[in-house]
């Protein structure tokens, strides 16, 4: 139990800190207006960069506030997304890194980078053991997820949607990782990132049993949703004849749980596996969220790489 003293502290510092990015496994970086978040056990190494972005500082402007977009958006000049990035960057000691960025499609393609790719790779992973390349995925409620091999000195940045849950994009990604660099998975350090928790993450009844279709422990991951208008719960009150069922409700998602458990199946370490409890629709102040924001926001970005550089800018062959 903690003392007295020690539960006031806390809570002073709490107040203090305003709304803190950082919890128990993250840690935070501000610099520049601009508030990254880390995991403590991927900064303890010294050959990775790696951080996630939030939704404070930057050039860009969104409803009257200044905001660090990092993705190009109708709303958003092109400029104003380059400048971020480089604020970004810089945040991070990362700008002699070339940014690798994908255009993410919700599918399992991996992407592996020997040099910066020379055109926009479509996928929604990709891995490398060179130096000087900055794996980038872009989020607004989906799942980032970063790896590193601290044993073989190789990364991988992912992005889970639904769908990319769905086809285990990153059991792929680690695959990849283990035919590319012989990887093994149980050396592998794992950041879950900031997404839609299983809080806010309504879909379908048919998003459930695609995934229980393809996952035995699937129905974990979803929760009844809770609308304060459930019926009576006195049977007899509301039962009716058959044909006169009421239509399904949704369901809520925890694609963090679903992302953890594909991990863990792939051979991950309970303790190797850090997961961000932050809901980008909860925390609109710190983070964007697409679904909750109509589709009018921006996208953080998370990025991991291996410092250095050397990389020759061949063109892209994969
Ligand atoms: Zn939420």
């Amino acid at each position: 139990m903690p003392t007295n003293s020690a539960k006031s502290t806390r809570s002073l510092r709490r107040k203090k800190s305003g709304c803190a990015l950082a919890s128990k496994d993250w840690t935070e970086r501000k610099a520049r207006g601009l508030r990254i978040l880390q995991v403590c056990a991927l900064a303890k190494i010294p050959w990775l960069i790696h951080g996630l972005s939030s939704r404070p500082g930057g050039v860009s402007e969104l409803g009257g506030e200044k905001v660090l977009n990092l993705g190009f958006a109708e709303w958003d000049a092109r400029e104003n997304v380059l400048e971020n990035r480089r604020r970004f960057q810089s945040v991070l000691h990362a700008e002699s890194l070339t940014l690798c960025g994908l255009s993410q499609i919700h599918s399992d393609v991996v992407q592996l980078f020997n040099a910066p790719p020379s055109v926009s790779c479509r996928g929604d992973a990709s891995t490398t053991n060179c130096p000087g390349l900055l794996l980038a995925v872009q989020t607004a409620d989906c799942v980032p997820i970063l790896l590193a091999d601290p044993k073989n000195r190789a990364v991988a940045a992912v992005h889970a949607g639904w769908r990319g849950t769905l086809q285990r994009i990153v059991a792929k990604a680690i695959g990849k990782m283990q035919m590319q660099f012989g990887t093994k998975p149980a050396h592998l350090l794992a950041a879950i990132g900031p997404s839609i928790g299983g809080c806010c993450y309504e879909v379908g009844t048919e998003v459930a049993s695609e995934f229980r279709s393809q996952f035995p422990n699937a129905s974990v991951w979803f929760d009844e949703l809770r609308t304060g208008d459930e019926p009576n719960p006195l049977q007899w009150l509301n039962m009716k004849p058959p044909g006169h069922q009421p239509p399904p409700q949704n369901v809520l998602l925890d694609l963090r749980k679903a992302n953890r458990a594909q991990l863990l199946d792939a051979g991950l370490r309970a303790q190797n596996i850090v997961v961000s409890d932050l809901c980008t629709a909860c925390r609109r102040d710190l983070l964007f969220s697409h679904r909750k924001e109509a589709g009018t926001t921006g996208r953080l970005m998370s990025v991991i790489g291996i410092k250095g550089s050397g990389v020759s800018s061949s063109p892209q062959k994969s």
